[in-house]
């Protein structure tokens, strides 16, 4: 058994490509193979977002604070807010972020397949990102 005493793993900033805007993230699952489940907390200060991207097996979003939003291909955003849960098929292109006035924390639990747990595609368009 191993404890991770709150914050001793690191808040990190993410420097990617595959952001946009300031987020941070903290491991929560990261456990060894064969295991292949993995969960993370994510942070998104307003304006953040994810890029667009698939899961290969699918990923489960489950917000602890603020607003955000969850965008898919030709469809308005949707607002999440605390305590829903967000269900993206495998494959699926979405993206994740914050809104523009409020800042979003939600811990993202997935799977990997192959070694990965995303495929990354381009960045969200302001026009796309804009509700
Ligand atoms: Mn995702």
């Amino acid at each position: 058994m191993e404890i991770f005493k709150q914050g001793s793993r690191g808040k990190k900033k993410v420097i990617s490509d595959y952001f946009h805007g300031d987020v941070f993230q903290d491991p929560i699952i990261v456990a060894p193979e064969p295991s292949r489940v993995r969960a993370i907390k994510v942070s998104f200060e307003p304006k953040a977002r994810t890029a667009w991207h698939t899961h290969p097996l699918g990923q489960t979003l489950f917000v602890l604070s603020g607003i955000g939003l969850v965008g898919l291909r030709n469809k308005a955003p949707q607002i999440i807010n605390v305590g829903d849960t967000v269900w993206i098929a495998p494959n699926e292109e979405h993206w994740h972020g914050a809104t523009k006035e409020y800042s979003m924390e939600h811990i993202a639990i997935h799977e990997t397949m192959n070694g990965k747990v995303a495929n990354w595609l381009e960045q969200v368009l302001d026009i796309d990102y804009n509700i």
